[in-house]
């Protein structure tokens, strides 16, 4: 689970007004509550693994959609990972121990979770493991603050993605067994950066360049083929560059701003766009939509949709159904995408 540090929004299900400042207090708090119930219960261990499977689940959905549709998505191609990095500092003060102990995390960055069939697992890498380095550039990073922070996780994502840029990377981990080295290319595929946040907001929404999700619309989503479909109309909104374009067009998406008519409708057109283009990057890696209607449906029966920003409920199960027979009949939506 992450921290977002962006307030901008495209959402899947409605414009939330939740601050930063909040969320942050919110991930302390999810983390305090563990420890309380480790004393009451001694339940925590599950409640840290309960983490890491929602991390792995996301993490697997997203890398699944990015390398399937990794033709489209020639032009922009970036390496994935195959693997949720996490540190110490992204955890409340008080619950740092629990959490290192329970992950097994210590002074370096760690592996919370690692997707199967990944060339990083395919060569060793685990679950628990810290990394040291990534062709001999440290992936240290010096906190500043003793708040919780990911800065230490972005620092060490953004080495290792320019290193994966360049070819095949030789890691030096830490594990339980010692201090070894392995060695693999990144696969490449569509930029699919998603972070979990907690909280019961039922939501998701794209700031740019990632894809954050709420554990509320996570628990929501019964299946992968739903998840699937969720992280695909957020991935699609970053890779069509709908906040930019909007933007340009002079219209507010962070959901502190009245739209006028005319920006609503724009907003409703970039919110269409994307719920048809998750279509094509969710069957393009074999998910199956057949109750994306029903998911859809009880998803928007139940939220706080903002009527002026999202299609009405009829229109956008029609045109999702649209789009999954069109997709059946190999009709792909392909846009063209660019940097
Ligand atoms: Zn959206």
């Amino acid at each position: 689970m992450h921290l977002p540090a962006s307030l901008a929004r495209l959402n899947f299900v409605s414009f939330a007004h939740t601050k930063a400042a909040c969320r942050a207090l919110a991930y302390v708090a999810l983390i305090v509550g563990a420890s309380g119930a480790i004393a009451a219960s001694n339940s925590v261990p599950s409640r840290f693994e309960l983490l890491r499977a929602q991390d792995l689940r996301v993490a697997s959905v997203a890398y699944r959609l990015a390398i399937a549709n990794k033709a489209l998505c020639a032009p922009v191609l970036v390496p994935q990972l195959g693997f949720v990095l996490h540190s110490f500092e992204q955890y409340g003060p008080a619950d740092r121990e629990e959490a290192a102990r329970s992950f097994g995390l210590g002074s370096h960055i760690g592996v919370m979770a690692i997707v199967a069939g990944s060339p990083a697992e395919r060569a060793g890498l685990a679950a628990g493991d810290q990394l040291l380095s990534v062709n001999g550039r440290n992936l240290d990073a010096q906190p500043e603050e003793s708040a919780p922070s990911r800065a230490s996780v972005e620092h060490a994502q953004r080495i290792l993605v320019e290193e994966m840029r360049r070819g095949a990377v030789t890691l030096l981990i830490s594990s339980p067994g010692g201090d070894r080295e392995l060695r693999f290319a990144a696969a490449l595929g569509c930029p699919s950066n998603v972070e979990l946040v907690p909280g019961d907001e039922v939501n998701a929404w794209a700031d740019g360049s990632r894809v954050i999700l709420s554990d509320g619309l996570l628990r929501r989503c019964a299946t992968d083929d739903d998840l699937a479909l969720v992280i695909g109309h957020e991935m699609a909104h970053n890779l069509l560059h709908h906040r930019r374009r909007l933007a340009a067009e002079g219209v507010s998406v962070n959901g502190l701003l009245a739209l006028t008519e005319v920006e609503s409708a724009e907003v409703r057109g970039t919110e269409e766009e994307a719920d048809r283009f998750a279509v094509n990057l969710a069957m393009a890696a074999a998910y199956d939509l057949s109750d994306a209607e029903t998911f859809i449906g009880a998803l928007m029966r139940d939220g706080t949709t903002a009527a002026t920003t999202h299609p009405d409920l009829p229109r956008r199960l029609a045109l999702l159904h649209g789009a999954i027979v069109a997709a059946k009949q190999g009709i792909a939506l392909a846009p063209r995408l660019s940097e």
